[in-house]
């Protein structure tokens, strides 16, 4: 029987969220420490282990059918992939930092600049878009030390919450682009294996869709019962059971997590007491 090839990240950043998510949509895998190649055993996918920056690549030349990457690496790598999915892990910005208190008006400025990248190819077209002529200078990793040493004056590359740049003494100017993890796939994979991406999607989808929501019960005197569904932005209708103490009411309904926060004190004033807020695993709508 036909099996779906998965490329993801041997080791890195993106590895213990992807394998996370494997396991989140039920689908046993060993972890890649130690091997290349995993076969899931309650699931036709297989799991190529790679180095992240190969992945776009190898889905292109269908050695992996779909791969787990950071979305940044399809516009360095240029390759011609369909984004299946966002998968709401590994958000980065690309970003070009300058040292603190070098004056920057805007990107015009790099002109006739040297800029330390890993991303070349993302910065070339970003810097041709603005019309700016600047050196690209191309390091492997830490670029956030190359203006401290007179490499170049600016750098560009991938940051989260702008720790490393505040530690090296830099500040982020311009966002290049965003990125966060995406499922990708090759444009020519079989039927077959087509229908076991499907299924592989709505389970992640499923799973996705449950990390954002929550499942919320509360008890509710049933003179403010009204007012407080009214309250609560719920999937359909919530559900309304009676507690065995008489004038009261027990509300269960699912609700984005954010949102909770914005109501909560709302239905308290409306009432509502013994709030127990429980995580759902799946969600299927
Ligand atoms: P790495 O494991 O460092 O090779 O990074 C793998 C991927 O994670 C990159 O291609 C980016 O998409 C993403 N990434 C890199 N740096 C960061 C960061 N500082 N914060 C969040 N994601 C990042």
């Amino acid at each position: 029987m036909e099996r779906l090839k998965i490329a993801i990240q041997k080791s890195g950043r993106l590895l213990e969220d992807s394998l996370g998510l494997l396991h989140d949509c039920s689908i046993k895998v060993d972890n890649g420490r130690d091997q290349l190649r995993a076969q899931a055993k309650n699931f036709p996918l297989d799991v190529l282990y790679l180095r992240n920056s190969d992945i776009p690549q190898y889905v292109q030349d269908g050695v992996a059918d779909v791969g787990i990457v950071g979305e940044n690496l399809l516009v360095e790598t240029g390759c011609q992939l369909d984004k299946i999915l966002s998968l709401g892990f590994a958000k980065c910005r690309l970003s070009v930092a300058v040292p603190k208190g070098q004056s920057f008006t805007g990107i015009g400025d790099l002109l006739g600049k040297k800029i330390a990248t890993s991303y070349p190819n993302t910065l070339r077209q970003y810097l041709k878009k603005n019309a700016v002529e600047a050196e690209i200078h191309v390091i492997s990793g830490s670029v956030e030390i190359a203006p401290a040493i007179g490499l170049a004056d600016a750098i560009c590359d991938l940051v989260s919450s702008g720790n490393t740049l505040f530690q090296n003494n830099l500040v982020e100017k311009e966002v290049v682009l965003r990125s966060e993890a995406v499922l990708v796939a090759s444009p020519q994979i079989s039927t077959t294996k087509k229908n076991i991406l499907d299924q592989l999607v709505f389970r992640m989808e499923s799973v996705l869709k449950a990390q954002n929501n929550k499942y919320i019960l509360l008890n509710a005197p049933n003179d403010q019962l009204e007012e407080i569904i009214a309250i609560l932005p719920g999937m359909k209708s919530p559900t309304v059971l009676p507690l065995a103490m008489s004038g009261w009411s027990s509300v269960h309904t699912v609700i984005q997590e954010d949102k909770f926060w914005e109501i909560i004190h709302e239905l308290k004033a409306k009432g509502a007491q013994g709030i127990l807020v429980v995580p759902i695993q799946k969600m299927i709508i």
